[in-house]
């Protein structure tokens, strides 16, 4: 059966995964390397959306504004997926090889700068839970700073560094997993919705926009419709969609070294393989009439302020592009994985915020869970029923 096949026959298949992006692409590679039967429908083109359109960085720390906003409570409890981001960032150093293509791999360090007293207090802090949690990371002064970062502005008074993160391309990654998949035997369907799921004695029957599918078990890896997908089988998931932009600016000579953030205002700074600099760290985009995400001129203004009061050098880069997309997110900031205690045979796999960061490795363990194979980690902490509700 081919790619785009419109026939309305009956398709069958052991694992169906829902969705495109890398979370999706990864699963169907793994799953189809095990020898199984896979078919993978994404309702656009692969990688279209927060997959490929993301800022590329892999993120392993406690995000600082939720710790500042929800406290040292609610870091100690997202801890408990610091094993997987680690784990996450390790898996992303094998995959040029194991995929054979170039994915812009780079571990370059992660920076979090601070510019007052009151913000390397907070980094402290938060570092202190880290390093509880088995994460390597340094506090470093402002003459440390000044010695790593020489291009980062001289006002700053400290910051924290993790050497785990880094980056790689948003743009090589998920199609490089759907080339894998293929060769491994999975067949994907572009172009084709998932519209409804029905419950059957040998697992499910799927109405698509195109053909209807009969398969034993269901991948929901649908990024922001996570929710939408298991609400067709009654649980009710609250997945956040939170519409974001990243600039970036034509390329320059090498500049900025590390995966830069700032504890003051919402800031990520990386420079990729070519010399552009991509600017992000959650500036909201705005929706337009239809519901897109529309580029929204305070943030561009707002995010380049920044960025050049962190990084001086900045300000005379001329803009290149802007681009927008939805980003997945949980209330709580944990992921989502495993199987659904009323639906056996539906497994979810999302991870909020930090997606592109795990993504790899969440698209094999939830490929893992759903041939019944134990995953190296206590997944309580992920589980759905912690917010799902029977919705029918
Ligand atoms: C601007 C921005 C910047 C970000 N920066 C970073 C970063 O620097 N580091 C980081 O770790 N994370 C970052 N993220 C988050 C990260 O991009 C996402 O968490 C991650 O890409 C989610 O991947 P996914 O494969 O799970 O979902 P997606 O990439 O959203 O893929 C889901 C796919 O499912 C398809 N689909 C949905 N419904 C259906 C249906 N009914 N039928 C068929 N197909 C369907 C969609 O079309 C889509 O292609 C960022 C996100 C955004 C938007």
């Amino acid at each position: 059966m081919t790619e785009n096949d419109s026939s309305r026959a009956m398709r069958r298949c052991d694992s169906l995964v829902v969705g495109g992006g890398l979370t999706g692409c990864a699963a169907a590679y793994y799953l189809a390397k095990a020898g199984l039967d896979v078919l993978l429908v994404e309702r656009n083109d692969l990688n279209t959306e927060a997959s490929g359109r993301n800022a590329g960085g892999f993120h392993v720390q406690i995000q600082l504004e939720p710790f500042l906003l929800e406290g040292e409570e609610w870091a100690r409890n997202w801890v408990r997926a610091i094993p997987l981001l680690i784990d996450a960032v390790r898996h992303w150093e094998t995959l040029s090889g194991e995929l054979g293509a170039d994915l812009e791999v780079r571990l370059t360090g992660g920076l979090l700068a601070a510019e007052t007293t009151e913000q390397l207090a907070a980094l402290e802090r938060k570092a202190a839970i880290e390093r509880a949690a088995g994460l390597e990371v340094e506090l470093l002064s402002r003459r440390d700073l000044r010695r790593i970062a020489p291009y980062l502005s001289s006002a700053l008074a400290g910051g924290l560094l993790c050497p785990l993160e880094g980056k790689a391309s948003p743009l090589l990654a998920a199609p490089a997993f759907a080339r894998a998949a293929r060769s491994q035997g999975a067949r994907i369907a572009l172009h084709t919705e998932l519209l409804a799921i029905e419950r059957t004695a040998a697992g499910f029957r799927v109405e698509t926009s195109g053909s209807p599918i009969e398969c034993e078990r269901v991948l929901d890896c649908a990024g922001t419709a996570v929710g939408d997908i298991a609400a067709l089988v009654g649980v009710e998931l609250p997945i956040e969609s939170l519409p974001l932009q990243v600039h970036v600016t034509e390329p320059i000579a090498p500049l900025v070294r590390h995966l830069v953030a700032f504890a003051g205002e919402p800031l990520t700074v990386k420079q990729s393989a070519h010399g552009s600099v991509l600017i992000g760290g959650g500036w909201p985009s705005e929706l337009d009439d239809a519901g897109r995400a529309d580029v929204s001129l305070s943030s561009l203004r707002g995010n380049l302020r920044v960025a050049a009061h962190v990084i001086p050098a900045l300000a005379n880069v001329r803009l290149l592009r802007i681009w927008t997309g939805f980003c997945n997110g949980t209330p709580d900031h944990r992921p989502i994985l495993g199987e659904l205690d009323e639906v056996p045979g539906f497994f979810v796999a999302s991870f909020p915020y930090l997606g592109f960061t795990a993504a790899p490795l969440l698209g094999k363990l939830v490929g893992d869970l759903s041939r019944g194979l134990a995953v190296p980690y206590d997944l309580a902490p992920f589980a759905a029923g912690r917010f799902s509700t029977t919705a029918v």
